[in-house]
């Protein structure tokens, strides 16, 4: 008889790879399996970085998880030879009335997040590269951050392995059947692997396995865009004097950035998250973006910050699985004592992944959670 895992995580984004890291400290017997190859670019975790910030406009339920994440980034940071965590700081502008900018003030106020409101003046002086009219104002969060992503799942996935996760790539779990105790996992090669529980972190692919879900998470394409500085601008963006922002528009765009931390990306990352969004294929959909979409976003940049290029160096489409109230869905299968999952995308949940993986840790072996869940349960559309 062939081994038998405490559990099986099936799909290895972050998510994934935060929750083989949390199950891997509980001294488990663990399997990953991931359809596609490392780093691939298909779901929505690959890329250099990403926005880490607690002054949190989407509102306070999600602070004890960012909290909890956190310290958790911070314990990976000291465990790595090489930066995972930028300190850029973070600035949230937008004109009087913008919601994302109230919230951001609202939510730092409340769990006391340290932070500075700025008026439009504070913002040109404090960061002239920042274009802002006289109706604009702003919130700056000293502890806002830039995750260097790649980087750190690599090294959430060595300290796993370390601990004695096991790992399989390149093959698709296909079908998974309820034994009398525990699942049996078939995949597409013809493994089949026998395990007491299931965490499923399938990204947009995770609604295959949970059905209820189906109408709720949309896989949604979205591009994403690297502006290079112009000439003699480059050291007013590098991640020593920029932060990570966000930027709403006065047409109500939601423009999110962050300096480049990497070699491999080339400028400032800058994309629409509210804005752009197409339906898409699984599987079926290339990186490119349209021309119509690059000069739309190229346009808005420009007006934003002028010491950036007016086209960008690079574009390409990545996937938001959009949940129905841009939350996320965490917590047990209905009908399955032993099967987790966790849909935490609509473009924010990178951040809170080791939080995620903890919870989804705990839960497989019937502890309380770290952190709150409530509001996050996978259930909470059908009984509304
Ligand atoms: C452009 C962009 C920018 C973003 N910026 C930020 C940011 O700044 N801050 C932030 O917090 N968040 C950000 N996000 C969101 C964040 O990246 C996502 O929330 C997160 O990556 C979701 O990870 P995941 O593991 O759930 O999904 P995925 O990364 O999609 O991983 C799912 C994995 O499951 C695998 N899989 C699926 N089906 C199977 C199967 N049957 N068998 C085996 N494997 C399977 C897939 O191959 C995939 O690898 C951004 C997202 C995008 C796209």
């Amino acid at each position: 008889m062939g081994t038998i895992y405490d559990v099986v995580v099936v799909g290895l984004g972050v998510m994934g790879e935060a929750t083989l890291w949390g199950l891997a400290e509980q001294n488990l017997r663990v399997l990953g399996i991931e359809a596609r190859a490392p780093g691939h670019c298909e779901g929505s975790s690959h890329g250099a970085s990403r926005i880490f910030r607690r002054a949190y406009w989407e509102g306070e339920q999600y602070i004890s998880m960012l909290n909890h994440a956190d310290q958790r980034w911070r314990s990976l940071q000291e465990l790595s030879a090489t930066p995972l965590i930028y300190e850029t700081g973070g600035v949230f502008i937008g004109p009087k009335g913008s919601g994302m900018v109230a919230g951001s003030i609202d939510t730092a106020r409340r769990a006391l997040v340290e932070h500075t409101e700025w008026s439009a003046r504070q913002v040109k002086i404090s960061l002239p590269v920042f274009s802002v009219d006289s109706n604009c104002h702003a919130v700056y969060e000293p502890g806002a951050y830039a995750i260097a992503a790649q980087g750190a799942r690599s090294k959430m996935l060595l300290v796993a392995t370390r601990q004695g996760a096991e790992l399989l790539y390149g093959d698709a779990v296909v079908c998974i059947s309820k034994q009398h105790k525990g699942f049996r996992v078939y995949t597409r090669r013809g493994r089949c692997v026998t395990t007491n529980s299931i965490v499923l972190t399938a990204g947009p692919w995770l609604s295959d396995w949970v059905p209820e879900l189906k109408a709720r998470l949309l896989p949604r394409r979205v591009p994403v865009c690297w502006f290079e500085p112009r000439k003699g601008m480059a050291s007013h963006f590098n991640n020593l004097n920029f932060p990570v922002f966000l930027y709403e528009l006065s047409n109500g765009g939601l423009l999110y950035g962050l300096p480049s931390i990497s070699h491999k990306e080339p400028g400032v990352k800058i994309g629409f998250h509210n804005r752009q969004q197409t339906s898409c294929m699984l599987g079926a959909n290339s990186e490119e973006v349209s021309l119509l979409l690059v000069k739309e976003i190229s346009e808005s940049v420009s007006g934003i910050l002028p010491g950036l290029e007016m086209m960008p160096a690079k574009a390409k489409a990545c996937i938001y699985t959009m949940s129905q109230d841009e939350s996320f869905c965490i917590g047990r299968v209905q009908g399955y004592e032993n099967m987790f999952a966790a849909s935490a995308c609509s473009g924010h949940g990178f951040k809170f992944a080791p939080a995620i993986g903890d919870v989804l840790a705990s839960l497989v072996v019937g502890e309380t959670p770290p952190v709150a869940i409530d509001s996050f349960g996978i259930d909470r559309f059908s009984s509304k």
